[in-house]
C-alpha cells in the first residue's frame, strides 16, 4: 500500500459544516509473501478499514493498492472477482457472518459455485474435505449456524473463507468475540493452515496476547496512521514509539504481580474527525514537547525496516543504544 487513505462522512450536527473522518490517513506498508502481519491498535484507530482497502473490499479515498506487483486500486469486474478468490476475509463475529437459514454446506459451498461454478457432487466432496480441515466433523455439512458453539461457527467462517483457494487471508478480530478458552484453540487452527496451506495472512486485533504468538510482524495505529512497524519481538522486547510502549505496558501482565515500568494510557482516543494537531498522540503522550503539538513527525526507517513515527524516540528509548537510523 502506498499513501492510502479513506475519508468517511462525518456525523452530521447542526450549524456545522459537513466534516469527513480520515480513517486512514496516508499509510504505506508492504505485506511479504507467507508473513502473518498484524495490525494493533485501540478502537477507532482504522485498523479493520486499512485491513478492507489492503484487500480492496474497500476503495481507497487516495493513495494506490498493489498485489503481486500489479496495481489493483481501480480493478473491477472479472479481475475484482479473481482477487475476491485469492484475498479473503474472516470476521469477527461468527454469529452475525453465517446467514442463519443456510446449512453450513450451502455457506462453505456458496463461494464454490460463485467462483468455481462447481457442481453439486464435487461442491459436497469439496465442503466435506474444508469441514475436515478446519476441525469439524463432515457429517455436520447438513445442520444449521445456530447448532455449533461460538468456535465451531468460526471454524465455519474460516472454512468458507478457504473454499475459493485464497493466498492471502485477513483476519478481523478473529478470535474477539470468543471465551477464552476458545480463543486458543482458533489460534492454533489458523497457524497451522498457514503452515499447510501456505499462506499470507494479515491479522488485525486490539489486544496484544492474540498476535505476540502468531505475528511475524505488527503494525500499530493510531487515530488513522501507523506509529510503529516492526517484528514481533522488537515490538514487545524494546517499543521504541510511546504509544506501544503504553499498550504493552497495559497488556494483562503475563506474570502476576510484575511491576509496570512505563505510564499507562491516559485518557480517551481523542474525535478522529478532529484529531489533535502536530503529533496525534501528543494528547495523551508523557514525552510531549512543543515540537509534539505543532509538527506532525515523519517515519523514520531505521536499519532491518523498522520504523517509527515519533520526534523523540531517540531520546526516550537512550539506553537502548543498539539502534541506529538506516542511511537514506
Ligand atoms: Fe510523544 Fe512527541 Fe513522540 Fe508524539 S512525537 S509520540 S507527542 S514524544
Ligand atoms: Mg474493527
Amino acid at each position: 500500500a502506498r499513501d492510502l487513505s479513506k475519508l468517511f462522512p462525518g456525523p452530521k450536527k447542526l450549524f456545522t459544516p459537513a466534516r469527513f473522518v480520515t480513517a486512514v490517513d496516508r499509510v504505506s506498508l508492504a505485506v511479504m509473501p507467507g508473513e502473518t502481519l498484524a495490525i494493533v491498535g485501540e478502537s477507532g484507530s482504522g485498523k479493520s478499514t486499512l485491513g478492507r482497502l489492503l484487500l480492496r473490499l474497500l476503495a481507497a479515498s487516495e493513495g494506490r493498492v498493489f498485489y503481486q506487483g500489479e496495481e489493483i486500486t481501480h480493478a473491477s469486474g472479472s479481475r475484482l472477482n479473481q482477487l475476491r478468490r485469492e484475498l479473503q476475509i474472516i470476521f469477527q463475529d461468527p454469529f452475525a457472518s453465517l446467514n442463519p437459514r443456510m446449512t453450513v454446506e450451502q455457506i462453505v459451498g456458496e463461494p464454490l459455485w460463485l467462483h468455481q461454478n462447481m457442481k453439486k457432487p464435487d461442491r459436497q466432496y469439496r465442503v466435506a474435505e474444508l469441514l475436515k480441515t478446519v476441525g469439524l466433523p463432515a457429517a455436520w455439512a447438513g445442520r444449521y449456524p445456530h447448532e455449533f458453539s461460538g468456535g465451531q461457527r468460526q471454524r465455519i467462517g474460516i472454512a468458507r473463507a478457504l473454499a475459493s483457494g485464497p493466498k492471502l487471508l485477513l483476519g478481523d478480530e478473529p478470535v474477539s468475540a470468543l471465551d477464552v478458552s476458545v480463543q486458543a484453540q482458533v489460534v492454533n487452527l489458523l497457524e497451522s493452515l498457514k503452515h499447510q496451506l501456505g499462506l499470507t495472512m494479515v491479522i488485525v486485533a486490539h489486544g496484544l496476547a492474540v498476535i505476540r504468538h502468531m505475528s511475524d510482524r505488527v503494525a500499530v495505529m493510531y487515530l488513522g496512521q501507523i506509529v510503529e512497524l516492526a517484528t514481533v519481538d522488537e515490538i514487545f522486547d524494546a517499543p521504541l514509539h510511546p504509544y506501544t510502549q503504553a499498550l504493552i505496558a497495559s497488556a494483562p501482565q503475563m506474570q502476576p504481580g510484575m511491576q509496570r515500568e512505563t505510564p499507562l494510557l491516559q485518557g480517551d482516543l481523542p474525535n478522529p474527525a478532529n484529531p489533535p494537531s502536530g503529533c496525534r498522540f501528543h494528547t495523551r503522550c508523557p514525552y510531549v514537547t512543543d515540537e509534539c503539538r505543532q509538527v506532525e513527525p515523519i517515519t523514520q526507517v531505521l536499519d532491518g525496516g523498522r520504523q517509527v513515527s515519533c520526534h523523540r524516540w531517540q531520546d526516550i528509548n537512550r539506553d537502548r543504544s543498539v539502534i541506529q537510523i538506516a542511511p537514506p
